[in-house]
């Protein structure tokens, strides 16, 4: 029992240096990131909200209606069907009730209804061109939405549990990382995607069933909770991706995902185009024929490999992944006729966690832990709760 009180207590010691413990039960994300809002509408569907403008409570106005907002000369106009209520600089909607939620659309440009529970505020970007929409949400609320927008709907409950816990280590590793422009997180794939509350039981359930745990670690840090969707049969050393050496983010094989849907790929592009790049980016000498053989002939069958690389040629294949758009570094390339194709396995960067390979682990009867320490290497679960207890000693 020793070591987990002393895990424990670093961690705390850890924390408490840049994050609260009560810090840690509720969460600002940006939601609506991507897109550049001038109208929105809001409306409860949940609980009682109550509106302040520029601070002040807002009074006479149906606190179950529909709200629009709108940016006019640098300022909110906030209006119902009914009225307009008046210009703000900002506006929050509190709800009233702990389990308060709403709907949210937005008008201009056009998008889907998304739903989201806890409270929201208001404001304009630094330029006031745009809405800057926060979602205050408690930190399980949000998790649960983030691991049905990264994971998607009809998984197995132990999949949801481990893809809770990857997604909650990131949270509480990127707490500061929006913190110049006053948030924490944004909803899109640059921190997670966050796109709606969750709605499937079997996500809030393994959200709920790993409540408050986090990955660390030898040295009690937060590990980067690196996911990807199909590592094609290996997954990737974290220096080989990103040049950063950790301990826990090594290639292991993984036969679990070979044959799932992103497992194989293929991309055909005219030769003329493998060229021209070659030549024009690369400074290859296209033209001499004998020396262009080794450019149209390239695999990694032997285990994957990290540049492209022929007699003259050495180009990391992350830069041929990102300039091509494809789906994964993993890739063989053949010339057949005037065409080069790509042979591809796997999607995404391949570093960490193989999505498909842990659902069908999970599928096989294979626990979350079993398969964290799969794909993460000497790392710990740790309880993120018993920060507040040792706080009120
Ligand atoms: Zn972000
Ligand atoms: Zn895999």
């Amino acid at each position: 029992m020793r070591k987990p009180f002393i895990i424990i207590c670093s961690l705390y010691i850890f924390f408490t240096s840049f994050v609260r413990p009560e810090n840690l039960t509720n969460v600002s994300i940006r939601i609506l990131t991507t897109k550049v809002i001038t109208t929105f509408a809001f409306s409860p569907t949940s609980g009682d909200y109550l509106v302040y403008g520029d601070g002040n409570l807002l009074k006479d106005y149906d606190p179950t209606g529909i709200f629009q907002m709108n940016i006019e000369k640098d300022s909110i106009l906030l209006k119902t069907f009914e009225r307009t209520i008046g210009k703000f600089a900002s506006l929050k909607f509190y709800s009233k009730e702990k389990a308060g939620e709403f709907k949210i659309k937005s008008v201009t440009p056009q998008s889907r209804v998304r739903t989201y529970d806890g409270d929201m505020e208001v404001g304009l970007t630094p330029d006031k061109a745009q809405f800057l929409i926060i979602n205050k949400v408690s930190l399980e609320n949000y998790i649960a939405g983030v691991v049905q927008s990264e994971a998607g709907k009809n998984i197995s409950l132990e999949y949801y549990k481990l893809q809770a816990i990857l997604c909650r280590t990131f949270l509480l590793s990127h707490l500061n990382r929006h913190e110049p422009e006053g948030f924490q997180l944004c909803d899109d794939v640059h921190c997670q995607a966050y796109l709606n509350k969750a709605t499937e039981e079997n996500i809030v359930k393994g959200v709920l069933e790993t409540r408050g745990l986090v990955i660390v670690d030898n040295d009690l840090n937060l590990i980067t909770s690196a996911f990807h969707s199909n590592c094609g049969g290996v997954t990737c050393n974290s220096q080989d991706v990103w040049s950063i050496s950790t301990s826990y983010l090594k290639s292991v094989k993984d036969t679990f995902c070979i044959h799932s849907y992103n497992a194989v790929w293929q991309r055909t592009i005219p030769l003329e185009d493998w060229k021209a790049y070659l030549q024009l980016k690369h400074k290859y000498p296209v033209d001499d024929s004998s020396k262009f053989a080794g450019a149209t002939s390239f695999s990694q069958s032997n285990g994957r490999t990290i540049y492209f690389m022929d007699r003259n040629l050495k180009i990391p294949l992350k830069i041929i992944r990102a300039d091509f758009k494809l789906r994964s570094t993993y890739f063989s390339i053949e010339q057949i006729g005037d065409s080069i194709r790509f042979n591809g396995r796997g999607y995404g960067h391949g570093v960490g966690l193989c999505q498909e390979g842990a659902m069908r682990q999970a599928v096989l009867g294979y626990t979350y832990k079993h398969i964290l320490n799969f794909y993460y290497k000497d790392v710990h679960l740790v309880d993120l709760s018993a920060l507040s207890y040792f706080r009120q000693e």
